[in-house]
């Protein structure tokens, strides 16, 4: 059984703990390697590793850094099947999706090696008399990721290339349900060129996320994860004093008006629901459909996710592979069954779905559910399977109206042909990510992404401008030079300009 262990300090590390996870191959249902779960000792030494990094690292010249980034990117780029594959082997994605995932993680990549000019400071001349101000911003020292499984490339390329190209260290804590893709980031960087230290990952479970968050020597802490934990983490985090960000869970809500193109809504939706099996923080999980816009979207609907190809993530006429974990298809089954008790119509019924030649496999058929009202499971939980729920409402108020009153905030968006509607829509939701007419609305990475309300918790969004602002602070400089024709002008006074 193969062993994936901890990279710390430019190796990989077996730490001292004794403690594994198994790591599946969602496809085939079976086991494929375990993952050794750190101990505090073992994060210890990631932390102490990427600290006594920092001082070179922030000292090394940004035109240094942006060297071993752009080095990073092409090796990123090279090698970018060989991350695909690891992701689809443990995540179950299709590689098609784990490929597009490594391509938007790459897209940060190349933001950042735009650092030269994201780290350019102000300055003002003669703000008083003889007196020159100016600002920069400097990095923290020890930054840590801690992120979900539904991305294990991209979400962590999320938060490492900004905060590096800034000048700090990076301690990574990936998911151990599909820990690989980390491992091959952290080679891939090490033949770029970045010093020994500046990248670690441990791998690990809430033993070692405790660590990084009441770790002195950590001064930042980026999360994405479920609402619940990011909630904790930026409790944890804040009471010793760290920035933390920490993204939540989600409840995507589209809305459909009645002018929209029927087919172009349906096709998007489908794809927006059902692809990577629904595991997306930005999947469409709600459809809001207005007035008679009902029956025409869910009979389009219906037909599009009957006829997904649903296979092994490995197979390439596959457009959806399975679940992560078995306890992920059992909850999302019993989501399921819970919508059926409650009064709404199962119109495609994903349950009990098997793929020859895969039949343990974690797979879960689309779904799609209508007449789903508020206060049912499928409605209140955030499933993150390949179910569409069909909310109807009479108009564009009630719909925006039912998307404010939902505590997630993360994206959403509206599919119709009136500019007037869809302007409505989107000064008037609470949510930090809109599409119109464009169902998963992910920023580029040079605007930042985050959500809303219970989707996020701290006041940064991750990456574009807000990511390096909230991996660097601060400094204003006020000086003067006097020579000696000046008299003294030194006052008891507060100084004012002159
Ligand atoms: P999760 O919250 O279970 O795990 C996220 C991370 O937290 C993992 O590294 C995990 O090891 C750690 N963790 C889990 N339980 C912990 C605990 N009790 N104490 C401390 N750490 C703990 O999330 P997941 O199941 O891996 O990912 C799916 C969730 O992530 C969904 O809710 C999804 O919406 C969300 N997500 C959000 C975004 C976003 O941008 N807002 C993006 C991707 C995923």
């Amino acid at each position: 059984m193969r062993t994936i262990e901890h990279w710390i300090a430019g190796k990989p590390t077996r730490g001292v703990s004794d403690r594994t996870a198994p790591v599946f191959n969602p496809a085939s249902g079976q086991q494929q390697a375990e993952v050794v779960l750190a101990d505090a000792t073992d994060v210890e030494s990631a932390i102490a590793a990427a600290r006594d990094a920092f001082p070179d690292w922030s000292q090394t010249s940004i035109s240094r850094r942006t060297k071993v980034l752009f080095a990073f990117r092409e090796i990123v780029n090279r090698r970018a099947s060989e991350l695909a594959e690891a992701i689809t082997d443990e995540h179950g994605k299709v590689l098609s999706d784990a490929l597009g995932e490594v391509q938007r993680g790459l897209e940060v990549v190349e933001f950042a090696c735009g650092i030269p000019t994201l780290l350019k400071g102000d300055y003002s001349d003669q703000v008083s008399t003889d007196v020159d101000t100016w600002s920069f911003r400097e990095p923290l020292g020890v930054c840590a990721g801690i992120t979900p499984f539904n991305f294990p490339a991209m979400v962590p390329m999320w938060m490492f290339p900004v905060a590096i190209a800034c000048g700090n260290t990076f301690v990574l804590k990936p998911s151990e349900r599909d820990p690989s893709a980390s491992l091959l980031i952290a080679e891939m960087w090490q033949e770029a060129g970045l010093p020994d230290g500046v990248f670690n990952v441990v791998h690990g479970d809430k033993v070692a996320v405790d660590t990084i968050l009441d770790s002195p020597d950590v001064a930042a802490v980026s999360f994405v994860g479920s609402t619940p934990i990011a909630r904790y983490i930026h409790e944890r985090g804040s009471a010793t004093g760290k920035r933390v960000q920490a993204l939540g869970g989600a409840k995507n809500h589209a809305i459909v008006l009645p002018d929209a193109d029927m087919d172009f809504a349906a096709e998007h939706l489908a794809a927006a629901a059902f692809g990577s099996a629904g595991e997306r923080c930005m999947a469409i999980s709600a459809a809001v459909a207005v007035g008679d816009a009902g029956d025409r979207v869910v009979a389009a609907v219906n037909e599009r996710a009957r006829s997904v190809v649903v296979g092994s993530g490995r197979d390439d006429s596959s457009e959806m592979g399975p679940v992560v974990t078995r306890q992920a298809q059992e909850r999302i089954v019993g989501l399921i069954d819970s919508g059926e008790r409650q009064g709404a119509s199962i119109e495609v019924d994903g349950r009990g779905y098997t793929v020859p030649g895969f039949e343990d496999g974690f797979f879960v058929g689309p779904t799609v559910i209508d007449r789903v009202s508020t206060e049912m499971d499928v409605y209140t939980e955030e499933i993150f399977g390949p179910v569409l729920s069909v909310v109807r409402t009479e108009t564009v108020d009630d719909a925006i109206a039912l998307i404010n009153a939902n505590p997630y905030g993360n994206g959403t968006a509206i599919f119709t042909n009136s500019g007037e509607a869809a302007r409505r829509f989107q000064r008037g939701v609470h949510v930090g990510m809109i599409g119109i007419n464009v169902p998963v609305p992910v920023p580029m990475a040079y605007y930042s992404f985050g959500g809303w309300k219970d989707s996020l918790f701290g006041d940064k969004h991750v990456h574009g401008p807000e990511g390096v602002s909230f991996y660097t602070r601060a400094k204003v400089v006020t000086a003067r030079w006097p020579h000696s024709s000046h008299a003294s002008d030194a006052s008891f006074h507060f100084p004012t300009s002159k």
